[in-house]
């Protein structure tokens, strides 16, 4: 990856885009479209089309017939198999491209997303295509006389919503998993990022995925998404968002078909450092990274940094430090550590919940303001504040932006109590030399994902969910597989 192939991509102009739908890209009805604009400079990117719920009735019903008539859904596995096989090298062949795409159409910084995205996503398709011949069904200890038989089935048509901040890599989480049991899917990705599963829809095509099994339809969530959440013919929604729309998919589920629902949503994560940690200066790096890599933008930075009392005026203006030494700006530029805000909207939340941590009596230790307006982009300073409170805002909820509060803790005690005293339940970090309070804070900390010594990293191989309010249901490793399962017994009299 150098930058000036980087460069040549970027300048490249984007085309119009449909939807995709029966193995084609098409129009939505009435030729409706929505503007992309770039976060990078502000400047409309392309066009999108706008679903509706008529668009949204024949990618379902596309889904549909390429699951009766058997084409994908009763594939021999290793049919199956071959196909994932060559998406995801497809995807690595296409990585910078897909990359550069992306970056342009959400912000994230080009060496985050070079990993985080196309290299995730060959990896999740990799994964499953590995898995799903490996995955059997059972023979139950039942009495001599009668035979016990439990069938993994394809439930049928899933429906995936999925957010702006790494659409690649999210989808690929629904997408790999729920093609690779043997189901048709219909995507939905954020208005805000679609132009990579775009891409990736066509790339499937082209790797031999037969028509209908997989469908994207773009728009916007209050219309195409609530038509796909309420859509009787659909039978499972997974969905990666906040916790608002989490809510309504429920809803949808309860107004039309009882269509199971995994949220995956999202959370205000604590990161513990006590004053035994091995190396507090590279606790401080590794803390900055995991709030203001891709702006904060990411379902589990580390957005609380709780320190233990003797430490945390030093740990404090370490992490501050690394948050003023961040080089924010072009997320296509290699250098660059924290690219753009994903929209004006967004930029826009952020400053509200720093105006309320000042309002609230925050110390703000860094940042605190937009930058780089002379772009036309969506900039954020890194933003440290101090001394917040546990009932302050900025402890309580989800910025999703590059906002860190700092507070102090006296005890382990103290400590468990204010990690697990927000509403949600997603990722977290600790901190420590002490091996078994280590163990003890994995035991103690409420949430899906505890880092200890580290913050951020975990592979395919580990699932990712949250408690609480962060979600239900897992994407990655093999238990993700279970979403898209149904359990079928056969019992038989011999
Ligand atoms: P969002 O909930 O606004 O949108 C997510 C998706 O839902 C988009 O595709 C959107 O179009 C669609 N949508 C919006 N309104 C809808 C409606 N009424 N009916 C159906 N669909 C609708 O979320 P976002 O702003 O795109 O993403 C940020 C959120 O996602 C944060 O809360 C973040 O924590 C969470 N997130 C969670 C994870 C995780 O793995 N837990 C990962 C990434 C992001």
């Amino acid at each position: 990856m150098d930058q000036s192939s980087i460069d040549a991509l970027a300048a490249a102009p984007v085309g119009p885009q449909g939807l995709f739908i029966g193995g084609k890209t098409v129009l939505a009805t009435g030729s409706a479209t929505l503007p992309v604009t770039s976060p990078i400079d502000g400047r409309v990117l392309t066009l999108i089309a706008d679903a509706s719920a008529v668009d949204v009735d024949l990618a379902v019903a596309s889904a549909r017939a390429a699951f009766d008539s058997g084409v994908w859904s009763r594939a021999a596995p290793a049919e199956r198999k071959k196909v994932l096989h060559r998406i995801a090298d497809a995807i690595e062949r296409e990585a910078l491209a897909l990359a550069v795409l992306g970056v342009r159409d959400n912000g994230t910084e080009i060496s985050m997303a070079i990993k985080a995205e196309p290299g995730s996503a060959a990896g999740t398709f990799r994964y499953y295509a590995e898995a799903l011949d490996k995955v059997v069904g059972e023979i139950a200890p039942t009495a001599p006389n009668v035979l016990g038989l439990v069938h993994r089935e394809p439930v049928g048509v899933v429906g995936a919503i999925v957010p702006w901040n790494f659409p690649l890599m999210i989808g690929a989480w629904k997408i790999a998993p729920a093609l690779a049991a043997g189901n048709s899917v219909v995507l939905k990705p954020s208005e805000i990022a679609s132009l990579t599963l775009l891409r990736l829809a066509e790339i499937c095509a082209e790797c031999g995925l037969p028509d209908g099994v997989l469908n994207v339809v773009t728009g916007m969530g209050a219309v195409s998404g609530e038509a796909l959440g309420l859509h009787a013919d659909v039978d499972v929604l997974v969905f990666t968002g906040s916790g608002g729309v989490g809510r309504r998919l429920l809803e949808y589920s309860a107004r039309s078909n009882l269509k199971r629902v995994y949220l995956e949503l999202g959370g205000k994560s604590p990161n513990v450092v006590f004053a035994d940690a091995p190396d507090l200066r590279q606790a401080a790096k590794v803390s900055a990274a995991g709030i203001f890599r891709n702006s904060g933008q990411v379902c589990v930075a580390g957005s609380r940094l709780l320190v233990e009392r003797s430490v945390h005026e030093e740990f404090a203006a370490m992490v501050a430090e690394e948050a003023r030494k961040m080089k924010v700006g072009n997320p296509l530029d290699l250098t660059t550590q924290a690219g753009a805000i994903s929209s004006e909207m967004q930029l826009a939340r952020v400053q509200g919940f720093v105006d309320k941590a000042h309002e609230e009596g925050g110390a703000l230790l860094a940042g605190g303001a937009r930058i780089l307006s002379e772009t036309g982009g969506s900039y954020f300073a890194p933003t440290v504040f101090d001394h917040v409170t546990p009932d302050m805002t900025l402890s309580r909820e989800e910025v999703f932006g590059p906002v860190l509060a700092v507070t102090p803790f006296d005890t382990e005690e103290d400590a468990v109590r204010m990690a697990n005293g927000t509403e949600y339940g997603l990722s977290s970090a600790v901190w420590t030399s002490n091996l078994s309070r280590a163990h003890r804070m994995v035991g103690a900390i409420n949430a899906g994902l505890v880092h200890v010594n580290t913050y951020g990293g975990a592979d395919n191989t580990v699932p990712l969910g949250g408690h609480r309010q962060s979600g239900n249901g897992h994407d990655k490793s093999l238990h993700a597989l279970d979403k898209y399962v149904n359990l079928k017994t056969a019992w038989i009299q011999l």
